[in-house]
């Protein structure tokens, strides 16, 4: 192991054995897998987990009397603590189950945005935002007369902390905020934003999507109010995803989706709802999602965490030095600090056609707007080609990368 080739810190060839998705050919290509921001690829045991729920425990969960689905039900649950070890939950039933972080965003706008905004009140929320954290709060703001106002980001991408403390007083009721942007990588300071919004008495939202996957959570150690995640970016299934919230708001909140198992008694003359996590889980969940995604994390907990991050900076770190060689490669955002995300234009090159190309050569990459139009808008462009590194990504795939907008370029020129 040295410093200078970081990449021998972590075997990345070793763990991309453990995903069979990668071992086929896209276009006669070997494929090149760097769409890990849009969704990760599943390892072995993940699928294995979940067809061995539908092999041999398939049953619906905390209702039958039967031995199916008593088996079913203690996966689930085991798997709702598996998630609070890795957040580091105070408990469990702080960990309330949802379809991703869209969902959990509407949750928490719906059932505390209901109930503690009203006119006069503001909701923060920074440039940088994903539609999922900006439009649930537009819904809920015009329900209740209140304002959304986007926070600046400057020219590096990174949240202009001086507006922000401009803008910061006690009609801030909430601060909703991604962990890392999806769209240019930044990686926002929120344990100090936690800080500066909880002095004024508001709360914070933290949109953990982008960062799950790639070090360790602690929502103690960050002081954040909420947190929430989708299952499919950590290697999980798609339709299962996390709220994590502070069990004195949780309990406070009223429930979001009403139907089976959210309820305590139901009568004509009035329902009481059940306790946590079950208030905010109505109608049958994804059980075989939350098993797949209690396995994705038992697959992380066999991982060096800390030495997967540093390999993934040091593809970004390669990655801009390749960039570096291509003067007419734009890099959009330059943030203090970024994940494994390099959002591009090639000039000449538009970002769809590129990506097309790069898909004849087996290179998966995302083009657009990243679901990130007002961030679009701040930097005057419609969308950009974006690569995003995974713990199975390699020094070769960037190779790829680079040899596929290379010939690109020289289709343009
Ligand atoms: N927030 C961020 C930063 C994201 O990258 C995404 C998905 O791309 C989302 C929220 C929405 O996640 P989901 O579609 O899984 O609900």
């Amino acid at each position: 192991m040295t410093a200078a080739n970081p990449a021998k810190y972590f075997d990345a060839a070793a763990v991309r054995e453990d995903f069979p998705i990668l071992k086929q050919e896209v276009n006669g290509h070997p494929l090149v897998y760097l769409d890990n921001a849009a969704t990760t690829q599943k390892p072995e045991a993940v699928i294995e987990a979940i067809a061995n729920y539908y092999r041999h425990d398939n049953a619906n969960v905390h209702r039958g009397a039967h031995a199916l689905s008593d088996r079913a039900t203690r996966t689930f649950e085991a798997a709702r603590e598996t998630v609070a070890r890795f957040l580091n939950s105070p408990a469990p039933q702080q960990v309330i189950w949802v379809r991703g972080v869209t969902e959990a965003v509407n949750l928490v706008a719906n059932s505390w945005g209901r109930s503690n905004l009203g006119p006069g009140d503001r909701v923060l929320l920074p440039y940088l935002e994903h539609h999922s954290d900006i439009v649930p709060w537009q819904m809920i703001c015009a329900a209740v007369g209140a304002q959304v106002e986007p926070i600046p980001v400057l020219d590096s991408g990174d949240i202009d902390l001086d507006a922000l403390d401009a803008m910061l007083d006690e009609s801030v009721k909430m601060v909703a905020l991604n962990h890392v942007s999806n769209a240019i990588g930044t990686i926002n300071p929120v344990k100090e934003i936690i800080e500066k919004a909880h002095a004024v008495g508001a709360k914070v939202l933290v949109d953990g999507a982008q960062a799950v996957a790639h070090w360790p959570i602690d929502v103690q150690a960050l002081g954040c109010d909420f947190y929430a995640f989708s299952g499919h970016k950590l290697f999980g299934p798609t339709g299962i995803g996390v709220l994590w919230g502070r069990e004195e708001l949780l309990d406070a909140m009223p429930p979001f989706l009403g139907g089976g198992e959210m309820i305590e008694t139901v009568s004509f003359a009035g329902t009481t709802f059940n306790t946590l996590p079950f208030k905010f889980e109505a109608g049958t969940p994804n059980i075989a999602g939350v098993i797949g995604l209690g396995a994705a994390i038992q697959y992380l907990d066999g991982i060096d965490r800390e030495a997967a991050a540093a390999h993934e900076l040091a593809l970004l770190d390669y990655t801009l030095e390749l960039a570096a060689e291509i003067p007419a490669i734009r890099r959009i955002g330059e943030p203090r600090s970024a994940a494994g995300i390099f959002s591009f234009l090639l000039e000449g090159c538009h970002p769809s056609d590129l990506g097309m190309l790069l898909d004849q050569q087996g290179i998966a990459v995302r083009t657009g707007h990243h679901c990130a139009q007002p961030l679009m808008e701040r930097y005057g462009v419609p969308g950009t080609a974006r690569a995003s590194y995974s713990i199975y990504n390699t020094r070769e795939d960037v190779d790829a990368l680079f040899a596929g907008i290379r010939k690109a370029q020289a289709l343009f020129s």
